[in-house]
């Protein structure tokens, strides 16, 4: 490290610059010997120094040629770093050799690539609910941040009726296993552009892109008449209902009012005597 450090003043901050003065002036010292000798001795050969001055010439482009294409396992290794560092994905790895910068370039590939996986995983960790495999309320959001603005799309809030009876009638295990069943009907209802997210306990937030409150309420009556007619839960006397409350948005900024508008219409769902859907009260339904 000590030359390395110590030669740092040259070019710090190209690296493949301070290579190639060093290279220039060692290929150079041949002929800078030849010049001060001859200066020394008062006499001028220049059949010796035309040939000596060409053969430099050529020996320094291809030394600094050689040398930047020596390089490029480093280049690479660096650029790959840089890639992790701003959380891009690396997919292209190239395969370096067995010599030392082969070594590097392999090395930084294989921490690249598990840096992605360990990224992917933490971040599906971090936006997936546990129990239904859905969306949670992060992964919610911040995949609806990504709706472009003046989409428009429906948002429905959805709440499972008196679910905290099946949890005190048939325990909380028979109460985990109707919010998977939910969500397996409510990912068989859906499209696949839709996002469907389990907002928290038994509620579950739906956005529906390129779809109207009307249509939108239109597929989840599907749903609704699904669970009447292929029920779920451990009560075949008391079918598994859902509430649900319907508000429109146009793009990602607005999802914040139309959460609160979704909440409302829910709340109104419920107050109607439950199992039903109801749209928002301030929609201006579009034409
Ligand atoms: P409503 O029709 O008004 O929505 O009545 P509800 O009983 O569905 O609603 P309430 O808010 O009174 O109860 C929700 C229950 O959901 C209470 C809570 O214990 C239960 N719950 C929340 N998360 C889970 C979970 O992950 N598993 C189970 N088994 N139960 C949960
Ligand atoms: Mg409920
Ligand atoms: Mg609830």
């Amino acid at each position: 490290m000590r030359f390395y450090l110590a030669t740092r003043f040259l070019f710090p901050r190209h690296f493949h610059l301070r290579i190639f003065t060093i290279c220039f002036v060692a290929v150079h010292l041949p002929l800078i010997a030849f010049v001060t000798s001859q200066v020394a001795l008062g006499e001028w050969q220049w059949q010796v120094f035309v040939p000596l001055l060409l053969a430099t010439l050529a020996g320094t482009l291809a030394a600094i040629y050689a040398l930047g294409a020596l390089l490029e396992p480093i280049r690479r290794a660096s650029a790959m770093l840089r890639a992790v560092q701003d959380g891009q994905a690396v997919t292209d790895i190239p395969a370096g050799g067995r010599d030392l910068a082969g070594e590097l370039l392999d090395s930084v590939g294989l921490a690249a690539l598990a840096t992605n996986t360990r990224i992917s995983q933490l971040r599906d960790a971090a936006e997936r609910d546990l129990l239904t495999g859905l969306r949670n309320r992060r992964g919610f959001l911040d995949a609806a941040a990504h709706l472009r603005a003046g989409t428009r799309a429906t948002l429905a809030l959805v709440d499972i009726d008196f679910f905290k009876r099946i949890n005190d009638i048939f325990g909380h295990d028979e109460g985990d296993m109707v919010l998977q069943e939910f969500s397996h009907r409510l990912g068989e209802t859906m499209r696949r552009s839709d996002l469907v997210a389990r907002w928290g306990g038994e509620e579950f937030a739906i956005l529906i892109p390129g779809m109207g409150p009307r249509e939108a309420r239109a597929l989840i009556e599907r749903l609704r008449t699904a669970l009447h007619d292929r029920p779920i839960g451990p009560n075949p006397e008391e079918p598994v209902t859902f509430s649900c409350g319907l508000s429109f948005l146009r793009g990602p900024e607005q999802i914040a009012v139309a959460m609160q508008r979704a909440d409302k219409a829910l709340y109104t769902a419920k107050r109607g005597g439950r199992d039903r859907i109801e749209l928002d009260a301030e929609l201006e339904l579009p034409a």
